[in-house]
């Protein structure tokens, strides 16, 4: 008898540790919003990048950088834990952000980028209002299309809406879900766009009052699969805010039903570019 309840006491502090070693697990986080710009590489190495990942649970990326060599560089590290995916950045120096859809060198330097055959999408570019009409950006959502290859626009709505009609079905990653976009108008598109996922890096109205933002809860619950986080490290010094920005999302996250914060977290980009 007093063995039974020497096993039975065994077996109920087992379960416990094990329920504590879970709960102690942070959720996984899939950044789908990082760059590794020119910039940052004096005070951040790829070796200072990878332990910042390790460290914080940040187990995949989608990289986009300025130039594309700190992509490249991160996946020369060769780090079995951590998954790229690296996107053609259409961007060589700064300045390119602002006229990169109607200038001829840029077309020709993504051309070649191309060739190396390893990008899973282009972005993230900013493109605005009618400028998403320019015959370039046109071209570069028809051949995402044709190819297979996401797009990852920092756009107000109306350009993401051209975009989509001229290149119908194209998949699209929505930077910031429009950074300054009603929910409403978010949800419009989202039932209009079956292939348009929010990103939602500088966000900060997801807290409201302390807690999840309700309208934003509603969303995700209704839309479980089209939601990706990311840091958004587009200046050095926001390298030095990663673990805080994660550690914002995993409070915002716990408030949701934990499949749909694994899924948001990281699952969601793991299906996205077949990951898993
Ligand atoms: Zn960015």
């Amino acid at each position: 008898m007093k063995m039974r309840l020497q096993n039975f006491l065994l077996t109920c502090s087992l379960v416990m540790m094990s329920a504590l070693a879970l709960a102690a697990e942070p959720l996984p986080i899939f950044d789908a919003h990082m760059h590794y710009n020119i910039e940052a590489r004096n005070t951040w190495s790829p070796q200072r990048v990878i332990a910042l990942w390790r460290k914080l649970g940040i187990r995949a990326v989608l990289a986009t950088s300025r130039p594309n060599d700190g992509t490249l560089d991160l996946i020369a590290q060769n780090a079995p834990d951590i998954k790229i995916v690296p996107f053609l950045r259409p961007y060589r120096v700064q300045p390119d952000r602002h006229d990169w859809f109607a200038n001829s060198e840029i077309e020709r330097f993504v051309e070649n980028e191309l060739q190396r055959g390893i990008y899973r999408g282009i972005g993230e570019f900013h493109i605005f209002g009618k400028d998403a009409d320019a015959p370039y950006m046109a071209k570069i959502a028809r051949l995402a299309k044709a190819r297979d290859l996401w797009l990852h626009a920092h756009s107000d709505e109306d350009a993401i809406e051209r975009i989509l009609h001229q290149a119908p079905g194209v998949k699209l990653i929505w930077a910031h879900t429009g950074m300054s976009t009603s929910l409403d108008k978010v949800e419009a598109m989202f039932v209009q766009y079956p292939n348009l996922v929010g990103e939602l890096s500088f966000r900060s109205d997801l807290e409201q009052n302390g807690s999840l933002n309700p309208q934003w809860k509603r969303l995700f619950l209704r839309y479980p699969g089209r939601f990706v986080l990311g840091t958004d490290t587009w200046v050095t010094s926001r390298w030095d805010d990663v673990p805080q920005l994660i550690g914002f999302y995993r409070r915002m996250l716990s408030e949701l039903p934990a499949d749909i914060a694994e899924r948001i977290a990281y699952k969601n980009g793991l299906t996205m570019f077949g990951l898993q």
